[in-house]
Formats: structure tokens, sequence, C-alpha cells
């Protein structure tokens, strides 16, 4: 029989793939229908909670007051009825630790109830506190495992769900994740703790303008992900993208994304019903998609929501991960997170909009008129100062193996942080620079020259996509976040820099004043003109993947941290653990943890990449080079014997990178075997120094070998099947 190789059955198999699932019976389902049905709203709440505990949460919910246990209680037992009417038979505390995965531990509602049956339970101090066994969750340090303690507390920011299953339904209820100590082992925690800081500076800022009535002041996000859609066939004959999520081998294809033809490109028919169903499933838990595309490189699509708040959005993020990838095993497929899954192919990012918002409306909102808009310019002003002084902690929260192989990389903005302005608000700043701004360029608009057309009315600026961090219209986009990364961590550095620097205005003008209000708006331009001048070397428009940009920001003083090794360290300078502190969003040991948790992180993910890097070559690619040189081999020597002379090139060739495969292999061993002393840091570098070259070298044999060896000894799916069978 002939033997087949796991790459040529997974082609088959793609061949013949028909549809998993039934197309989804969408009869008397539509959007308006089932969005947040399964979501415990403020609707569902005034439903079913007597008026004065309705009350007292919202006030809780709105204004951060104590929750009383008797209200805690009754809340407890509503959201149980409702979820048993919704068929659930457990309820989980839902949090959020340090690995940036979603974690659960599921408990029954129903107990014995001491006559043969059973009783649905679910007490205010279930619904109010956990405890899981932390022990397993990385603590960098803060809690070892004999002190193991960890408590989930409910936030009642963030609406409990249904999540639901065929075989059975749960009652999820997000959480924040401590240690017994008090100190945070999660995202959530310092999530809320820095909307708690911005709410606050932002508050002082908008009192000392003369508002009274707008309520709290919300840090916004709208997080734009990007991922890659494989079929599962191909996934489970890779045991790089099974196991390290992106692929350690594979020849660039002929057909590349050089043609420009995916990107917003007809959706394939497997895809889109794929996304049809994710958003149907995603709109019951109330998460607002609003939009779905294709992206930039082959196999590559992109899904966002409308903005929310910080926590919310970032719950929601989290869901739309997990379901991208749940939904993508129902059609046959998998949803590749990873920031880099193909080399030479663009890699996914995860553009993180973010604004802030109270009853007033958005406050990076400019206006018709910026140069007037004093609101709008503290507060962009603001941010800019805060990018340009904590730059170092903002390239920090983006940085892990992953993201290493896409920052500076000419498809994602540079490792650089600057900021892009656009045309008209570049100008407002420069005006502000030496003095007053006293006009703004207007909109204008665009002329088609087709008189069916309607004039459109034109943008005050164009894009810039090579920017991490630009102005588009009325927010902040940061562009360097990861695909797979949790979007709490760039959150709460924006919320707590940005309530650093309204911080400073606040602080500034009322010292400019001293006490006399007539003297607020020349304050105000003061301390604007301040900023202007001191943080403009921040603010960029041209091409950020040019190389006079990098030698120019250089000289500007920016910091270009190309890796996670440059980048991390800025966790641990003074000016970042003070800034983290002053705001009570993490204090030093808190941060310290976080330093050692990605430190350690950055090892292992390249250490299963080594492993993985040297059981493939050895294992998959190194026998089939060897079998097809055995091929040549008794071919020449069967020719020779017929007395014919035979050409031996492609041999020569196989030999010579045979050689070169295994002489690298042996490179890789030894780095891997290698042991290292001392702090985090040595092992560190020495994955990025010794053991990633080591890959890459091997990596580059093999792919040379790819385009050698018989296409029907090759054990791999190539970048060419993964990529474009659809
Ligand atoms: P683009 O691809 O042009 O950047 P998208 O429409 O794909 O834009 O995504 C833009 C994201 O920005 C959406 O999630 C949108 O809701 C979000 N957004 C819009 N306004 C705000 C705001 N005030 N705060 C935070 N995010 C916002
Ligand atoms: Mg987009």
């Amino acid at each position: 029989m002939k033997s087949t190789t796991g790459r040529q059955e997974a082609i088959s198999a793609v061949i013949n793939y028909k549809p998993l699932v039934n197309a989804l019976d969408l009869e008397g389902k539509s959007t308006q229908t089932l969005y947040g049905t399964n979501v415990f709203s403020d609707k569902v709440m005034r439903e079913k909670l007597e008026k004065p505990v309705y009350k007292a949460l919202k006030r809780t919910i709105e204004r951060g007051e104590k929750l009383d246990s008797s209200v805690a209680d009754a809340v407890a037992s509503a959201m149980k009825l409702w979820a048993l009417e919704k068929g659930a038979t457990h309820f989980t505390h839902v949090f959020f630790p340090l690995t940036s995965l979603t974690a659960e531990k599921h408990d029954s509602f129903f107990e014995p109830d001491g006559e043969g049956g059973t009783i649905a339970q679910f007490a205010g101090s279930a619904l109010i506190q956990g405890e899981p066994d932390a022990s397993s969750f990385p603590s960098g340090g803060i809690r070892s495992t004999f002190e193991a303690r960890g408590y989930t507390a409910w936030d009642v920011t963030s609406p409990a769900y249904i999540y639901e299953n065929p075989n059975g339904n749960t009652l999820c209820i997000p959480t924040a994740f401590l240690s017994w100590t008090g100190e945070a082992l999660d995202h959530k925690t310092p999530l809320l703790r820095s909307m708690q800081a911005l709410n606050t500076q932002a508050t002082r800022v908008l009192k000392m303008l003369g508002y009274d009535d707008f309520g709290m002041v919300t840090a916004t996000a709208g997080p734009e992900q990007e991922y890659f859609l494989v079929d599962r066939n191909f996934f489970f004959a890779r045991p790089d993208l099974l196991n390290a999520g992106r692929t350690l081998f594979g020849a660039k294809p002929p057909k590349g994304q050089e043609f420009e033809d995916h990107y917003f490109g007809a959706i394939p028919e497997r895809v889109l019903s794929f996304m049809m169903e994710l958003e149907h499933e995603l709109y019951k838990q109330g998460i607002p998609i609003k939009t779905r595309h294709n992206e930039v490189a082959p196999g590559q699509f992109e899904i966002a929501p409308i903005y929310e708040s910080a926590n919310l959005g970032h719950d929601h993020q989290h869901m739309i991960m997990l379901m991208i990838q749940r939904m993508a095993t129902k059609y046959g497929m998998a949803g590749l997170l990873h920031e880099k899954p193909f080399a030479g192919i663009n890699g996914s990012g995860k553009h993180v909009n973010w604004s802030l918002g109270c009853k007033l409306g958005n406050l990076l909102d400019p206006g018709e008129s910026p140069h007037e808009n004093t609101r709008f310019l503290i507060f962009c002003l603001a941010t800019i100062r805060a990018v340009h002084l904590y730059s170092t902690l903002l390239r920090a929260a983006v940085a892990s193996a992953g993201n290493d192989h896409r920052l500076g990389a000419n498809e994602a903005p540079p490792a650089i942080m600057s900021i892009f302005l656009g045309e008209q608000l570049e100008d407002v700043f420069n005006q502000l620079k030496s003095g007053a701004a006293s006009s703004s360029k207007m909109r204008g608009t665009l002329t088609i020259g087709v008189d069916t057309l309607p004039v459109l009315p034109k943008d005050a600026g164009d894009r810039n996509r090579t920017s991490p961090f630009a102005f588009t219209g009325n927010r902040f986009e940061f562009r360097a976040v990861g695909s797979n990364q949790s979007i709490a961590w760039p959150l709460v550095v924006m919320n707590c820099i940005v309530a650093d620097s309204l911080d400073f205005v606040a602080t500034e003008v009322e010292k400019e004043m001293a006490g006399d209000k007539t003297k607020l708006n020349a304050a105000i331009q003061k301390v604007l003109q301040g900023i202007a001048s001191e943080h403009s070397a921040v603010v960029f428009g041209g091409n950020g993947y040019s190389d006079e940009w990098h030698a120019e920001a250089a000289t500007r003083g920016l910091p270009n941290l190309k890796n996670t090794l440059d980048a991390l360290p800025a966790l641990n300078t003074p000016e970042n653990v003070a800034v983290l502190g002053k705001y009570n969003v993490l204090s030093p040991r808190e941060v310290e943890s976080r330093y050692e948790i990605w430190m350690e992180k950055y090892i292992r993910d390249l250490n299963t990449e080594g492993m993985l890097t040297r059981e493939m070559a050895q294992t998959m690619i190194l026998p089939a080079a060897l079998s097809y040189q055995g091929q040549l081999a008794t071919l020449a020597t069967q020719l020779k014997a017929l007395g014919k002379t035979a050409n031996t090139d492609l041999l020569d060739k196989l030999i010579a990178l045979t050689d070169a495969l295994q002489s690298g292999l042996a490179t890789l061993d030894a780095a891997l075997s290698h042991e290292t002393e001392g702090e985090s840091m040595d092992h560190a570098l020495h994955y990025r120094d010794a053991v990633l070259p080591a890959m890459n070298a091997v990596r580059e044999s093999a792919d040379a070998l790819e385009g050698l060896v018989s296409d029907e000894l090759w054990p791999l799916p190539t970048y060419q099947e993964m990529l474009f069978v659809k």
C-alpha cells in the first residue's frame, strides 16, 4: 500500500469538505430580537428586582457605592431564577488571570435537599465572592503555592450572562481576581482601578472648566481583532500551529499577498457562514459586533464591535477571542490569533480605539473648529503629553514574543512610539506651541467628477497606517497591540498615564490662577502652550516605516525598543513604577510580579518553539529529505550501471542542504540544552540571542529543502495550501 503523509490526508479531507453544520435557522431570530437575550441586563434587572434593590444596585454600578449584603442576596436570588429559566444548571465566576486567557470554575446550583431530592441554591455570598485554587495561576512570586488563596470578586459593572452549550447552560459572572493579601492577580483589577483614577482626574478638569452635571467620566474602548482561519485538517497536520500558534517552517508561496486582492475582497462562503453564526452568538451576549471584512493577507479577517466602556469592552473582547476559536471548530477550521502565524505574510494586530466619554459626550471630539474647543484641546494634549512621557511603559504594554515578529516589520507600526494627529490637528498643535491657536483648516468636500454621485464631505486629514498611535477623528487608536493579547494592560497604561497628565493640567492651571477665576483662560492657554512645546517631539505625521524616521526619531530622543527584552525592563524604571503607584493602579510589588510573569512567558514561548523546531526538523523534514536523497542516489547508481551519465546536481544540492539542516539542528540542540544561571533576564537573553537564531537557521535550510524535495514526500501542508484553499 502506498503510504500517505499527514499532509496528503489533510488535502483530501479538505477537498471532500462538507459543511459540518446545517445553515442557521434565522426564522424569527433577527438581530433585534436576539440582541442581549442572554444578558442579565439593566432591563432584566428592572423587571426582576424589587425597586429598592434595583436602585441600590444601580447606585453601586453608577457611583461605586458599597453594596449591602441584603441587596446582594436579593440580586443573587433573582439572578438564579432568571438563569434557571434560561436552562442554566451551573454558575461560574469568570476571571482574567495574567495568562491572558479566560478562566472559569463551574459550580452546580443544585444541592441535596436532605429528603432525597435537590434544591437550587445561590446565595448573595456566592455571587459576591468565589475562591478558586489560585496556585496554578501565574503570580510572579506574589504568592507561593502553600499560601494559595485567591479570591474572585463580583464586578457589578459588567453584567452576568448565560453561556450556552448544546448540553446545558451556565450562568457566567465577570469577576476580579485577587490574592489573599489583596494584590491583583489579574487584568481586570488594575483596569477598574485605572478607570477610577481617570475618572477622578477628568472630573477635576471638567469642574475646573465650570461643568457640574456630567456624571462619571468613562474610558471607552473599541478593539478591532484580526485573525486567520485555516482548515482544521491542515491545522492538525502542523504540530507548530497546534502547539505554538504559528508556523515554524514554510517556504513563501509563489502567490503571496502582493496582488493585494484579498483586502476587503469578497468573503469566502464558508467563512461568511462562520462569521454570521459567530456574530449571532455574540449578539445574544450583548456584544455589539459591527464590522467584518477580509484583511490584507490571504486567509486573514477582522471583526470589530462598536466601542463600549473599557471594562465591558475588555470582557467582551475576551469573549470574542474565545468564540472565534470555538466557532471556527464548528465550521471545520482553526482560528489563529497569533501575531504572526505565517512568516512573510502580514501578521495580526488588535487596534485598540480609546477615548473618554461622559454625559457631555465624547471628550475627544474636536468638533468643527478644534482650535476654539478648549475642553477637547485639554484632553487631546494631555494624551500627547502622556504618550511622550511614558512611551516606554506603553511600549512595554504590547511586548510579547509573538508581537516581536510584527512591530517594526514594515507591516505593523514601528516599535517607536509616536503620535499621528492628522493635518488639521497638527496645524492647531503647532499654533498652540507658539501661543494661541486661532484657526482650524476646514474639512472641504471631495469632487468625484461624476454628476450622478453625491459630493462627499472630506475628513480634515488623511489616514496614516504607519503610526502606532493615531488620532482618528474622535479617538486615539493604539495600533501596536498584538492580536493574541488581552487589551486590558494597554488600556490600564493609557488610563493611568492620561490620568497623570490630567492631574498635571489641573494642578498647573490651579497654580497659575492662584485662586483668581478670571485668570482661567489665560492659565489654560499657558499650560497648553507649555505641553505643546515640551512634547512636540512625539508628534509625527510622516511615514513610520521609513529609515529616515528611525534616524530622526533617534535625534528627537524617542526610544526604539525593538523587542520584548528591550521593552520589558521599562516596567522597572522609577518613573513608570511611580506613575502606576501614584494612582493606585498597581503597587510596586504588583508591577514587579508582572515583569516576572511576562519574562517567564517569553522564555516559555521561545522554549516551546525551539523544541518544536527541533522535533519537526528531526522527525518530519529530515526523513523526507533523506528519503528523497535515497531515491535520487538509487537512480544515479542505476543509470551508471546502464552506462549512462547521471546528472547529480539536484542530489548535490540536497546533500548540501541536508548537511546544513543537520548542523543547524546540532547548534539548536546545544542552545536548548544550555543551562543558564541567574536572573530571568539572563535566561531570556539566551533564548533571544542563541535559541532564536538557531531556530531561524534550521528553518532556512528546511524551507530551501521544501523547494527541492519531491512534493509527494513533503510532510507539512504548505503555505499555499493553508492560505488559499477555502
Ligand atoms: P477603522 O478600520 O477605520 O479603524 P473600524 O470601524 O474597523 O475602523 O473600527 C473603529 C473602532 O473604533 C470601532 O470599534 C468603533 O466603535 C471604535 N470607536 C469609535 N468611536 C470611539 C470612541 N469614542 N471610543 C472608543 N472607540 C471608538
Ligand atoms: Mg478596521
